[in-house]
């Protein structure tokens, strides 16, 4: 068992209460912003219209339980969870002030798991599953490898372990298959990461943090046994997962957890640049690309912080800050421009001013019409670029987009980049 890390909300005190109100985390910075038709950068403003979804009504909220001024109702609930913890306030924020809003929330949730409340009904249906059944979906743990191609081609001195996720291994499976698709030509010697357990964001972002511990160490524990140190993934998700929050619950860097974790795009750019890689299918499409929010501004290296703060917040040891800005961002977009055919349109709100597709932070399972709302929003922006496929890095970005695209009579069609590189390299990638 892993001890309880201390991880509460009144370690972000100062980061609810020193708020100024300036809206940073509502708006796209006006030097990013390209005109005035998305000017919004949070989902849950955006959708409902009020401060109180927002990251800075949420740290009133929060401050109002921790003054133990009121009582958390249905309402409260609402408001925490009606977030997709997506962090564009926190991108926002932090162009201002030294602020962490989004770990605010991220404690909230905790805060509010820890005092006896629940998640919403739909996130908590989720973790239940994924206790029952180490997935999501509830499918047979057994059979998660079931998408496996016969002629796969393990390496019996694997430099790297394949974690597939939960949505690639029994949903999105072209993308799993796309993936080794990528691996092998990059002559890269892989294995699957063995018995495979759901990584347990959906738990995490419950606010659940003794499951989410639980979790992580039954990963963790699979990972040293097998020897291996290096993992790549295909979900952002995932990635962020295992890069981010599993050194945060543990109380570590990510630099002292004893692995290494990439994500495809990033071998794969690595690999397109140095010449193993060699795109020479022509792909004859014009694209944009969607940064999932877990790969691009949420991926930044965990850094702990314990220690006291003086006059106007000042720490001491100083406090090192996560500011959005070593996430994958250039990676896909370098592999996109590196395909002959493909045309490439940049989006609007992008990189760390990009507008998540409404899935994340639990809200597709708990407030599954939010989410569609967000696509719908999102997919307006991406007509706007004249491109007929968007792609993104991410299965769960892939999935809400394109349930939006089917459910509104779109013609946009949407793409995991695994699948257009692997039709590139090979002509094999089901697009
Ligand atoms: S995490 Fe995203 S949805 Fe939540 S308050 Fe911040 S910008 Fe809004
Ligand atoms: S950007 Fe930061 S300081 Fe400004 S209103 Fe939002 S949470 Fe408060």
């Amino acid at each position: 068992m892993t001890e309880r890390t201390n991880l509460s909300l009144e370690d972000y005190r100062w980061d609810a209460q020193g708020c100024c109100g300036c809206r940073g985390c509502i708006y796209v910075d006006y030097v990013f912003c390209e005109g005035a038709k998305n000017p919004f950068r949070c989902p849950s403003l955006i959708r409902y219209n009020f401060d109180v979804y927002t990251a800075l009504g949420r740290g009133k909220v929060a401050l109002r339980m921790l003054n133990k001024q009121g009582e958390f109702t249905d309402s409260t609930r609402d408001i925490l969870y009606k977030c997709n913890l997506c962090g564009a306030c926190d991108a926002g924020c932090k162009r201002n002030l030294d602020l962490d809003p989004l770990m605010v929330m991220e404690t909230f949730r905790i805060w509010a798991i820890d005092n006896g409340h629940e998640p919403p009904e739909g996130l908590k249906k989720v973790t239940d599953t994924i206790a029952e059944s180490e997935n999501r979906y509830g499918a047979p743990h057994d059979k998660r490898a079931d998408w496996l191609p016969a002629d796969a081609k393990f390496s019996e001195n694997p430099e790297m372990l394949y974690f597939v996720g939960c949505n690639s291994s029994y949903k999105n499976k072209a993308i799993a298959e796309a993936t080794i698709g990528i691996l092998e030509a990059a002559n890269i010697g892989y294995a699957l990461f063995p018995d495979e357990k759901c990584c347990g964001n959906p738990i995490y972002v419950s606010g659940a943090l003794d499951a989410a511990i639980e979790q992580a160490q039954k990963n963790i524990d699979t990972l040293k046994a097998s020897g291996a140190d290096t993992i790549v993934t295909s979900c952002a998700e995932c990635y962020k997962t295992w890069k981010v929050d599993y050194p945060k619950i543990m109380d570590k860097r990510t630099d002292e957890m004893g692995y290494k974790i990439i994500h495809i795009t990033e071998l794969a750019a690595e690999k397109i640049e140095d010449g193993t890689l060699k795109p020479s299918h022509e792909v004859p499409m014009t694209v944009t690309y969607h940064d999932s929010c877990n790969l691009a501004r949420l991926s930044d290296n965990w850094i702990p912080w314990h220690g006291t703060r003086g006059r106007f917040g000042c720490t001491e040891p100083i406090k090192e800050y996560r500011r959005c800005d070593t996430g994958v961002y250039k990676q896909p977009r370098a592999i996109l421009k590196s395909i002959p055919g493909l045309k490439f349109k940049e989006i609007s709100r992008k990189k760390e001013n990009a507008l998540c597709c409404g899935a994340g932070g639990g809200v597709a399972d708990a407030y599954p019409d939010f989410a569609q709302d967000t696509a719908n929003d999102r997919l307006n922006e991406i007509a706007d670029t004249g491109a007929e496929a968007v792609v993104s890095a991410c299965p769960y970005c892939v999935d809400n987009l394109s349930e939006a695209v089917k459910d509104g009579g779109k013609s946009v069609k949407t793409y995991d980049i695994t699948q257009i590189l692997c039709e590139a390299l090979t002509g094999k990638g089901g697009l």
